[in-house]
C-alpha cells in the first residue's frame, strides 16, 4: 500500500501577512497566559481548600484568645492547641478594668463577638469591662467551636516538655506566643530575649488615687485637657521666658479601683520641661496634681485636701515615654516547620501604664488572618519567607506608628474640656488653654 503524502500547501500569502501572524501570537500567547492564571487559580483553590495548618497559642489573655478566635474563623486551622498555666476561675478572676477602643470593637465584631451580651459598658464609643469577663466571654466562645478541634489545656503551663511535641515536619504548625510581660514561652522556644526601647518622644508623670466608693461595675472616666502651667511661685527656676512652648495635657481616667492623672508633654527644650525632669521636690508634682484635679474636677465634686495630696501616689517628675519592642518577634524554625509569631505584651509595651487607649490592644493581630492565609498557600521556603515578610512588615508599622503618632493622636483627638472649677492655689497653676 502506498500513502501519499499530499505536498504542503502554503497558505495564501495575506497582504498585510506581517500583522495577522502578530496577532496570531498575540492571541496565542494570551491564550496561554489565560490558562495559566486558571489553572494557578484552581490550584491556589484546590490548595486553600486542602492546606490547613496546626495553631498552637500559649496564652490566654485577650491577645492569645482572641488570635485563637482569628485562627478559627480563618478556616486555616487543622487544629488547635491552646496552652494557659491559670486555672479557668483565675482567669476569671483578672479585676483590671480594660476600655475597647472602636477599631478593637469592630476588629472583634467581624470575628463573632457579640457585645450586647457581654457585662460591660460603652462610654464614647469604647466598650468598658472587666479583663477577666472578657477572657470568660472569648473562652466560652471558643469552647461552642467544633470545628477545627480545639485543644484547651487551662491549668497548663507551656514548657520545654511540650516544644518536641508540638511539631509535625509534615505540616507547618504556626505557634502564637501571648504569654504577656513576664512569658518564658518565646525563650523556651530558642527564641532571642533581646528588646529594643525607643522613645515617644514625650515626657509623663503619672498619680493615682482609690476611689472611695470601689465597685465592681467599669466606671468609665476618660477627660483631656490642654493646659499650660505657671510654677512661678516654686522659684526663680520656673519663672521661664519660653512658658508658652511648653504645652501640656492633662488626662484624668479611671477605673471601678482608681482614678489617675497622667500629664504629658511633647519632648521639647523648654526651661519648664528641663526643670520638672530634674525636679527633686517630692511635693512639686503632687502640688500640680492636686491643683489640676481642682481645676478640672468634675461637677459635685469635692476638692483634694492638702492631706489628700499628701497621700497620691505620683512620680516625682517628668520621665521619657519608652517603647520597648521585641528584635525578633517573628522566627522560622525549618527543622520543625515551624513558624513562631509573638504578640501581645509578649512582644511590645510602654514603661508606662498610661491608661485606656494608650495600649496596643489587639492591633497587632488584625493581619494574623492573611498571614495565616499565605503561610497555608505557601509552595515551598521562599513562600513562607515571603509570609513572613508581610507579617514583619506590618509589626514594623504598627511599631514606628505607636512610637510616632500614638501618644499624641491619643491625646489630641480629644476635646479639651471646659468643665470644672479654676481655683488656683498658692503654689501652681494649671490652665486651660484650649486647643
Ligand atoms: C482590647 C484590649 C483593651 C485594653 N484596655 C486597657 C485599658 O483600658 N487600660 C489598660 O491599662 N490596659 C489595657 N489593655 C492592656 C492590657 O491590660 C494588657 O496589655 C493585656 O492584658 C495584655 O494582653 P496579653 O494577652 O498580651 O497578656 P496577658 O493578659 O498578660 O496574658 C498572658 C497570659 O499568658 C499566661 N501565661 C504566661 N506564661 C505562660 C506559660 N508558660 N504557659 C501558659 N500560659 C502562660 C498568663 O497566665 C496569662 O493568662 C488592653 C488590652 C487589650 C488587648
Amino acid at each position: 500500500m502506498t500513502v501519499e503524502i499530499s505536498p504542503v500547501i502554503q497558505p495564501p500569502s495575506r497582504g498585510v501577512g506581517g500583522l495577522g501572524d502578530a496577532c496570531d501570537t498575540i492571541l496565542a500567547t494570551l491564550l496561554v497566559v489565560g490558562c495559566f492564571i486558571a489553572c494557578k487559580s484552581s490550584y491556589d483553590c484546590l490548595r486553600r481548600w486542602r492546606g490547613k495548618l496546626n495553631v498552637v497559642v500559649v496564652g490566654c489573655g485577650p491577645v492569645g484568645l482572641t488570635a485563637a478566635l482569628v485562627a478559627v474563623r480563618s478556616k486555616r486551622a487543622k487544629k488547635i492547641t491552646i496552652f494557659e498555666e491559670k486555672t479557668r476561675s483565675q482567669l476569671m478572676d483578672r479585676p483590671h478594668q480594660i476600655g475597647i477602643e472602636p477599631r478593637a470593637v469592630g476588629f472583634l465584631k467581624k470575628l463573632g463577638v457579640d457585645f450586647d451580651n457581654m457585662e460591660g459598658c460603652w462610654h464614647q464609643e469604647r466598650f468598658y469591662t472587666r479583663i477577666g469577663i472578657f477572657q470568660e466571654y472569648i473562652l466560652s466562645l471558643l469552647q461552642q467551636i467544633t470545628e477545627p478541634p480545639l485543644d484547651i489545656k487551662l491549668g497548663t503551663k507551656f514548657g520545654t516538655n511540650h516544644v518536641n511535641k508540638l511539631s509535625c515536619p509534615r505540616a507547618l504548625t504556626l505557634v502564637i506566643v501571648a504569654d504577656g510581660l513576664r512569658g518564658a514561652g518565646a525563650n523556651i522556644l530558642g527564641i532571642s530575649d533581646e528588646f529594643i526601647q525607643e522613645t515617644c518622644k514625650s515626657f509623663c508623670a503619672v498619680s493615682s488615687m482609690e476611689r472611695e466608693d470601689q465597685h465592681n461595675l467599669p466606671t468609665p472616666e476618660n477627660r483631656v485637657f490642654r493646659l499650660k502651667m505657671d510654677l512661678s511661685a516654686f522659684g526663680a527656676e520656673f519663672r521661664i521666658p519660653d512658658i508658652s512652648r511648653a504645652v501640656f495635657f492633662l488626662k484624668i481616667f479611671g477605673t471601678f479601683r482608681n482614678r489617675y492623672m497622667m500629664l504629658m508633654c511633647n519632648r521639647g527644650d523648654s526651661n519648664l520641661v528641663r526643670q520638672l525632669r530634674l525636679n527633686v521636690d517630692p511635693m512639686l508634682m503632687r502640688n500640680i496634681f492636686q491643683e489640676s484635679y481642682n481645676t478640672y474636677k468634675s461637677k459635685g465634686e469635692r476638692k483634694m485636701s492638702d492631706t489628700e495630696a499628701l497621700n497620691l501616689k505620683a512620680s516625682t517628675r517628668l520621665t521619657e515615654v519608652k517603647m520597648s519592642y521585641r528584635r525578633e518577634p517573628l522566627v522560622y524554625i525549618e527543622e520543625e516547620n515551624m513558624v513562631v509569631s509573638i504578640e501581645g505584651d509578649a512582644t511590645r509595651s510602654f514603661n508606662y501604664s498610661l491608661g485606656f487607649e494608650l495600649n496596643v490592644g489587639l492591633r497587632g493581630l488584625e493581619c494574623l488572618d492573611k498571614f495565616i492565609d499565605q503561610l497555608v498557600l505557601a509552595d515551598g521556603l521562599n513562600d513562607i519567607v515571603k509570609a513572613l515578610n508581610y507579617k514583619s512588615k506590618c509589626t514594623k508599622r504598627l511599631n514606628e506608628d505607636t512610637i510616632k503618632h500614638k501618644l499624641h493622636s491619643e491625646m489630641s483627638r480629644h476635646k479639651p474640656h471646659n468643665g470644672g472649677t479654676n481655683n488656683n492655689n498658692n503654689n501652681s497653676t494649671a490652665k486651660d488653654t484650649g486647643s
